[in-house]
């Protein structure tokens, strides 16, 4: 049977290499903090000392790290010891650059690999449907996505190497600013004494219909899922949507785009986090723009 390598096994990495522990693979972890070596055991994930055993004779090589400058670093460390026509596959979010620096790195190193962030959260990664955006070659792509099957529903090929973490970016982009533009919306209707419920019925079937309103709506009532039902926990963390919006940014600076609105959401997002807020839920923002701090 062909071996996986997991490397970061934290909220996401964790539930993902035991999702591919269900499907039957082999799967070798390893993460720098031990509780989390031990958590990822008890899902029958069968823990290396250190990274380069995981990596040792493994057919596919899965990253989950936190920033750029980590799998920089972990692959630089690791693809040197890759078995020959061994797939390593990035599903962290990194900016654009890094990523392209990856692919640099395994193509030096004779290795395949692709880009594949992921969105749908810690409850797609436990319930093993994410969306995953992939960037690399066509064959590349080919042999990553059975496995990502396992742990996504939606594998999507975005383009060549770096094409993932572009579309993972855009995305978030849209979905912060039209989150910030719905929970204005909210704050001039409670001023002109329009009920959530009307605005909510007008907007979700007209043109200011968005997901940020119809399935995360960032008030309470219409949208019972939604995390302003439930004080606002998350969901999708602000610090995570800050965290993308400076992607984000990063990318626009560095191709040149004009991303106004998208710079001014990141701002917004900065606000919000140094209010105490890096842990609520981003749709919370809308307390924030009551001025209720
Ligand atoms: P996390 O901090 O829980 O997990 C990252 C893990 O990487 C940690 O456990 C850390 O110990 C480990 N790590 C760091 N350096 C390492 C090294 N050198 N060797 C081995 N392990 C190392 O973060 P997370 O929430 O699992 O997110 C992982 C990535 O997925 C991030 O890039 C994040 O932006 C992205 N993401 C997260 C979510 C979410 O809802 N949490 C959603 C979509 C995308």
């Amino acid at each position: 049977m062909s071996k996986i390598a997991f490397i970061g096994l934290g909220h996401m990495g964790g539930p993902m290499a035991a999702n591919l522990v269900k499907a039957g693979r082999d799967v070798h972890g390893f993460d720098l903090v031990p509780a989390l070596r031990d958590a990822a055991a008890a899902d029958a994930v069968k823990i290396a000392p250190t990274a380069a055993d995981a990596v040792r004779d493994a057919d596919i090589v899965i990253t989950m790290l936190p920033a750029g400058k980590h799998v920089l670093s972990v692959w630089q460390e690791i693809l040197s010891l890759a078995k020959t026509g061994a797939l390593f596959i990035d599903s962290s979010t990194i900016d654009v650059e890094s990523a392209h620096k990856a692919h640099e790195l395994a193509q030096q190193a004779g290795v395949a690999s692709v880009d594949a962030p992921v969105s749908g959260g810690t409850g797609g990664a436990k319930a093993g449907t994410l969306t995953f955006m992939c960037g690399g070659a066509d064959a590349a792509f080919a042999s990553a996505r059975p496995v990502l099957e396992h742990m996504g529903k939606k594998i999507v090929h975005c383009g060549g190497a770096g094409a993932g973490q572009a579309a993972k970016i855009c995305n978030n982009m849209i979905l912060g600013a039209t989150m910030i533009a719905t929970a204005e919306a909210f704050v001039l209707a409670e001023k002109l004494g329009l009920s959530h419920q009307a605005l909510f019925d007008v907007a979700s079937t007209s043109s200011g219909q968005s997901w940020s309103l119809t399935n995360y709506c960032p008030v309470p009532g219409p949208v019972p899922a939604s995390p302003a039902n439930n004080d606002y926990k998350p969901g999708f963390a602000a610090a995570l949507m800050l965290k993308d919006l400076k992607l984000s940014q990063q990318a626009a600076a560095s191709s040149g785009a004009a991303t106004p609105m998208g710079a001014t959401a990141a701002q917004l997002y900065a606000l919000f986090n140094a209010a105490g807020h890096a842990d609520d839920d981003f749709s919370g923002i809308i307390r924030f723009l009551r001025g209720e701090g």
